[in-house]
């Protein structure tokens, strides 16, 4: 089987193998590509996100893995196999889907066991594959229930167990919480995550909520119009965007388009078109070069507000309010700096009494707090 070399945290180098390989793969619809050369790599045993807004392409990926829609050009490995002539059923993958597709007049033990009757597997057989299943996602005790007397994640845990039957390698998720309300959603995330971590089985999951990719997943695949933007853990993908499109679809943050005026040993200087001079720590960023244009990303909670001038020699910019939103655990404020350009500050909610809109303040962050993107035309 395929394996990939990954470091650890201790920088120690070991081989994992790979259940899911995707090598400059292209679908299209109409002449138009819905995936456009997208290459990735899914380990054994990792929770895999593909993330992205809509129409990005991240749909059509996952049915590309499962067979249901073929691949037009590259190629895709499952467990090491080609899989060009392999339809769905053969595949070493399940699908759970977004509305988890139960069938509401069985009870639980016949809606795991439906697809195994569909394939005139012997009864017996079925009678402890289910079982098996059932025991996994420990619903044992409610077999003999209907969907309807269910709770949203013993129904999720249904879904799973009947993907299981089949003794999947992936399993793979679509939107598998995107038809719940905020609440339900949150307790499922955590579910999610533990069925995960106790079955060691791979999961492959497409969403187009970030908050819910960076909370359940080991990496994290951003996609945008059929392309990989970047794939990485997700303090990667929150901290170190390696686009522009990244850092401002992952999270909020503050963009400011510029030019490199300056580069020494620590620091790069950055002109912004607006008039502003922001000096970015230069660790990571060795690839940057002066004249080049570049996004500077400073994310709202990294910026800090001070009501008097602090004594901070960089990125210290004269402002004033121009909103203040009480967001209950945070407050969030809008300041329009000096050059005329917003920019939003998220700060925990600690001051008691809030300022006032139009109060002059003094926004100020970090070198290290943000960070310059190239600026590449797609
Ligand atoms: P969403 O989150 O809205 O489901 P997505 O990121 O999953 O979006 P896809 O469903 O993969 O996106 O669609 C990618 C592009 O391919 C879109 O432009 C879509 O209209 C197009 N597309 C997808 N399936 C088909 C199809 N069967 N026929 C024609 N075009 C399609």
């Amino acid at each position: 089987m395929a394996q990939t070399v990954v470091q650890n945290q201790k920088g120690l180098k070991t081989l994992q193998p790979l259940d899911v390989e995707l090598r400059n793969v292209f679908k299209f619809f109409n002449q138009e590509p819905a995936v456009h050369g997208v290459d990735l790599d899914v380990r054994q045993g990792e929770f895999f996100s593909i993330l992205g807004p809509s129409g990005c392409g991240k749909t059509t990926t996952l049915r590309l893995i499962a067979g249901f829609e073929r691949v037009d050009a590259g190629k895709l490995l499952i467990q090491g196999q080609l899989m060009t002539d392999i339809p769905p059923h053969q595949r070493p993958v399940n699908t759970v889907f977004q509305s988890y597709a139960l069938f509401n007049h069985l009870n639980v033990w016949e809606n795991i066991a439906f697809g195994l009757r569909l394939k005139k597997i012997s009864k017996s057989e079925i009678a402890s594959r289910v079982t098996e299943a059932l025991k996994l996602v420990k619903m044992e005790s409610l077999r003999s229930r209907v969907p309807s007397q269910l709770s949203g994640g013993q129904q999720q845990r249904v879904a799973l167990a009947r993907a299981l039957v089949n003794r999947p390698a992936v399993i793979l998720l679509d939107e598998p919480l995107g038809a719940l309300d905020l609440k339900l959603r949150k307790e499922m995330q955590v579910e999610l995550s533990n069925l995960h971590k106790d079955l060691g089985l791979t999961f492959v999951m497409v969403t187009h909520d970030q908050e819910e990719a960076l909370s359940l997943s080991d990496r994290i695949a951003v996609m945008n119009q059929g392309k990989i933007e970047q794939i990485g853990t997700p303090s990667e993908i929150y901290e170190r965007p390696q686009t522009a499109f990244v850092a401002d679809f992952i999270g909020d943050t503050n963009l400011f388009s510029g030019e490199i005026a300056e580069i020494d040993a620590e620091c790069i200087k950055i002109s912004t078109k607006t008039g502003l001079t922001i000096i970015v720590n230069r660790s990571e960023q060795t690839s940057l070069e002066v004249s080049q244009n570049v996004i500077v990303s400073v994310r709202p909670e990294k910026i800090q507000l001070s009501l008097y001038p602090p004594n901070i020699p960089t990125n210290c910019f004269e402002g004033r309010l121009i909103n203040v939103m009480y967001l209950g655990t945070h407050v969030n404020y809008v300041v329009e700096l000096i050059n005329g350009i917003n920019i939003n500050v998220l700060q925990p909610n600690s001051y008691g009494s809030l300022p006032d809109r139009h109060t002059p303040i003094y926004a100020w962050w970090e070198k290290a707090d943000c960070l310059a993107i190239s600026q590449v035309d797609n």
